[in-house]
């Protein structure tokens, strides 16, 4: 029997490798933290949205082992359906090997209407259609009569006001005709796709527009490992078609791209490709570091936000997705070289944002410099503080105000280290400018190594009681600790770099 479901369908629309790697090489699917933490939100979302129409019957049942029994809510969807239950969740169907599970199932006279939950904010996306378009066409083969498919997705003009709204957080939209219109294609995708998943043969399919879209492909660095590294598709600031229409003229070693010279068209590439092949050192522009370094007047305040972006708002005024910052770091740096930490970590089970906002101030005197990596993100974060605190309003501006970039000497171009591969993030940067320091390996902290991570951890942390909550906490002071040591680190190399001339 053909084994074949909704996101094996949505997989084999995008690329016929995609599931059939799934199936043969699992070991080589790469999830990375964003990707696991929008699952996580996925669920999250879903979950909610089971009571959009009021009251309703959920099938899920697991095995023992936690596993999905699909053959108790196969039997339960059909016991639920034929005593004519109203809304029905999750709901499980299987024709000749085609499993769909449909997020909300709503009885409509003799009809049932489809719902798909997504945690995107529109429905306009090409997979969503092809997504409920198979799921219509199971429907039906199983004999359910199908009335409306509809998108619910996260409406983020909603204001949170202290009691969840679910029809005002949730937006449904009908796509009844524009699914119609692609059932035709499904019989002929899932005898192509059955033709694909039989055979013990990889697909021969080389890298085309489908491996970025709709998705980055999880399969991408298994496609790419024959191809010399650095290739064309590292080339930093350089779009996904460029590199790709490049990687089609043959050209995909640096050696290719600098012949070709049209890939280097941006200072910053250019000495991406040369520094790489010579295997010189670092390019240092000396001057425009010292005129860059004499913007930073000290003491000089370092710091970084953690931010967690809830797709369901949980404090009162904000909106899903909203950023709302947490915890901090932040070291102060005097002129004679003495070094202070401080630190704030908001509790989830609270809005953080008030008490945070009165911490900041008052760690952060008046006047001061303050250096962030990419600044722009701690500046907006601290003016929406402002926002919604009026009466701390002028004091978190003026912080605002004075808010630097160490990431300009890196994106000017002022500083390039071949060793940064093409990435100015401080998590590329900092091995590069400190390679043998285990202090300042990211990979050396316990629980906590990514911005993703500590969203998940911080919004995680009522699920932990005494030692196992306290531990994840440090974890997360840690990791957040990190990120601004870094940036002294990196302002260090900095100066280092225009004295040794
Ligand atoms: S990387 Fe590209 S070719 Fe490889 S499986 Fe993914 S989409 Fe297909």
């Amino acid at each position: 029997m053909f084994y074949f479901s909704k996101s094996k369908y949505c997989d084999f629309k995008q690329c016929p490798k995609i599931p059939w790697l799934k199936k043969y090489r699992p070991e080589e699917y790469v999830v990375d933290a964003a990707t696991q933490a929008r699952f996580t939100e996925g669920n999250e979302v879903g979950d909610l949205a089971m009571g959009l129409f009021g009251d309703f019957i959920e099938v899920t049942s697991l095995r023992a082992d936690g596993s999905l029994d699909l053959g108790k809510m196969k039997r339960l969807t059909a016991q639920y359906i034929a005593e004519g239950r109203e809304v029905i969740c999750e709901a499980a169907f299987e024709h000749n090997g085609l499993y769909c599970a449909v997020d909300i199932l709503k009885k409509n006279d003799d009809k049932y209407d489809i719902f798909e939950v997504k945690s995107s904010t529109s429905p306009d996306h090409p997979v969503y259609l092809l997504d409920t378009a198979y799921q219509r066409y199971v429907l039906e083969k199983c004999g359910v009569k199908v009335g409306k498919v509809c998108l619910v997705t996260v409406d983020n003009s909603y204001v949170f006001d202290g009691t969840l709204d679910l029809k005002k957080l949730f937006r449904i939209t009908d796509v009844t005709e524009l699914v119609g219109s692609r059932l035709s294609d499904v019989e002929g995708d899932l005898a192509a796709a059955e033709k694909v998943m039989r055979s013990f043969n990889e697909p021969p399919i080389g890298i085309s527009e489908a491996c970025n879209s709709p998705y980055m492909c999880p399969f991408f660095d298994y496609c790419t490992r024959n191809l010399p590294s650095p290739s064309v598709f590292d080339l930093y600031d350089f779009g996904y078609k460029k590199k790709l229409a490049l990687y089609r003229r043959g050209v995909v070693s640096f050696e290719d791209v600098l012949r070709d010279g049209s890939g280097i068209d941006s200072e910053i590439r250019r000495r991406q490709v040369e520094l790489t092949l010579s295997k010189e050192g670092p390019y240092i522009d000396r001057e425009e570091i010292a005129e860059f370094l004499k913007t930073l007047t000290y003491p000089l305040y370092f710091l970084d936000f953690e931010t967690v972006q809830p797709a369901v708002p949980r404090y009162i005024g904000t909106r899903p997705y909203s950023q709302i910052p947490v915890q901090y770091s932040l070291h102060i740096l005097e002129e004679n070289g003495t070094l202070r930490h401080l630190e704030f970590l908001g509790r989830p089970e609270e809005d953080p944002r008030r008490r945070l906002a009165e911490r900041l101030i008052s760690d952060i005197p008046e006047g001061v410099c303050v250096v962030a990596y990419n600044s722009a993100f701690e500046r907006g974060r601290i003016r929406e503080l402002a926002e919604a605190f009026p009466d701390l309003k002028d004091r978190l501006l003026g912080i605002a105000e004075h808010v630097k970039d160490l990431l300009d000497p890196f994106r000017k171009g002022y500083y390039y280290d071949s060793k940064m591969g093409g990435s100015f993030s401080i998590k590329s940067v900092l091995p590069a400018i400190y390679p043998n320091d285990p202090s300042l390996d990211y990979h050396s902290l316990e629980g906590v190594h990514n911005g993703e991570e500590a969203m998940t951890m911080f919004l995680r942390l009522p699920q932990f009681q005494g030692d196992a909550r306290a531990k994840a906490e440090q974890d997360l002071l840690r990791y957040c600790e990190l990120d601004t040591f870094a940036m002294v680190k990196v302002h260090a190399a900095l100066i280092r770099s225009v004295r040794s001339s």
